[in-house]
């Protein structure tokens, strides 16, 4: 039986080839850092998601390394079963005060947290109103429930509107968005987002994968950024980007919203829990963020650096205020061409192209992070003078 199969898979993967957009892996033998080692060389990296440089942080490792003495290993059970320990209950109530909600579920990843949730709390009479552009895993969430689904065109306030006139007959109505997104760097508009809300009573989900630990005065993502955390209802996250960067994610809620999802998410009961040693890192890494004022500063001012001295050399940047920043290309062929010309530099870096990003925004997604020198920023921006003119 596998032959056909084998040969129908070689053809989709052939497919895939041709099309150009196969996904390669790089292989990095360092851990990660604003430096890493691939095929035996020092690279300056440009492409994760450490914003904050909390990766590989000694006190992250030495905290992880004590609970792995105190809490052992794995914890062999989802937690309603046997899988519930001090740590968890510690973690959720530190984020939980962190994002000024009233209660916190932690996932095994915000992969799952944003599947999970939908399918709970939307039902068949129900309204699902997205952007666009939300990432996978809403998407995939929002497919999982009964709820009607609306679309609007990304951050286009005037489309969100027109959705939420158009599903005013639904019992329950959930607004969701990212914060960040994450191909260009743009922040949702959430004070417009949140007034549309209560103008047509609805509620607010924010996913604030790219923001949480670095946007807002004490880092607790774009809705402190914008001040307005009393107005969002539901926000989801994940600990594998800014806060150490390993694995697992949360919803921060209202306290009956994730009273509920203790009871009914499929992802929180049905799998494992967060690893002891991953939710210890994380409980470190929230302490680093919390007095991480001088980290976040560093970040918004390295990113602010690369974008003046890009800019001053005439190169094309999505504009915005992210650590993320787009370095676009008129071609793909362009984009594909400069990124090997940046591996060859030392820089490690990745280009974008359709389908990812639309036919014509070719990219080179730089992400810049707390763990860059002023030096570092400044050789990445002298390898793409260099680079720019490869074909
Ligand atoms: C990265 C990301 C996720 C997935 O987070 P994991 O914890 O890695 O599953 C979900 N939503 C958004 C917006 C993200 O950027």
């Amino acid at each position: 039986m596998y032959k056909d199969i084998r040969e129908q898979l070689i053809s989709e993967l052939s497919e895939i080839e041709k099309a150009g957009t196969t996904k390669s892996e790089t292989e990095i033998t360092s851990a990660q850092g604003s430096h890493v080692t691939i095929d035996g060389k020092l690279f300056l990296n440009f492409c994760s998601n450490n914003y904050l440089g909390l990766s590989n942080h000694p006190e992250i490792i030495a905290a992880v390394k004590i609970s792995l003495d105190e809490h052992g290993y794995g914890l062999s059970s989802v937690r309603f079963i046997c899988g519930t320990q001090d740590l968890h209950l510690e973690l959720e109530a530190k984020l939980t005060k962190f994002l000024s909600q009233e209660s916190t579920i932690l996932f095994p990843s915000c992969f799952d947290a944003n599947g999970g949730i939908f399918e709970v709390l939307m039902k068949e009479e129900d309204a699902i109103i997205s952007d666009e552009l939300n990432h996978a895993s809403i998407i995939d969430g929002i497919r999982l429930s009964k709820a009607k689904r609306y679309r609007y065109k990304n951050r286009d306030m005037a489309d969100l509107e027109a959705q939420l006139i158009e599903s005013q007959s639904a019992r329950r109505r959930l607004i969701v968005t990212d914060g960040v997104f994450s191909m260009d760097g743009y922040l949702a508009p959430l004070p417009e987002i949140c007034s549309l809300a209560a103008k047509y009573n609805a509620l607010v989900m924010v996913d604030d994968s790219h923001a949480v630990g670095f946007f807002g005065a004490t880092g607790a993502g774009t809705p402190e950024h914008f001040g307005v955390s009393d107005q969002v209802d539901i926000i989801s996250g994940t600990l594998g980007k800014a806060l150490g960067g390993a694995s697992g994610g949360y919803i921060s809620a209202r306290k009956e919203i994730v009273d509920i999802l203790r009871q009914k998410a499929r992802p929180y009961l049905f799998s494992n829990s967060v690893p002891p040693s991953v939710v210890s890192g994380s409980l470190k890494a929230l302490e680093l963020v919390s007095a991480g004022g001088s980290l976040r500063a560093t970040l918004h001012s390295n990113a602010r650096l690369f974008r003046t001295l890009m800019e001053a050399e005439g190169f094309v940047l999505q504009h915005g205020q992210h650590p993320i920043i787009p370095v676009m290309f008129e071609s793909e062929a362009d984009a594909v061409a400069c990124a090997k010309g940046l591996h060859a530099e030392g820089i490690h870096a990745v280009a974008f192209s359709y389908p990812v990003v639309p036919l014509g925004k070719a990219r080179i997604r730089i992400q810049i992070s707390a763990e860059h020198t002023e030096l570092d920023i400044r050789a990445c921006v002298k390898a793409f003078i260099i680079a720019r003119s490869c074909k």
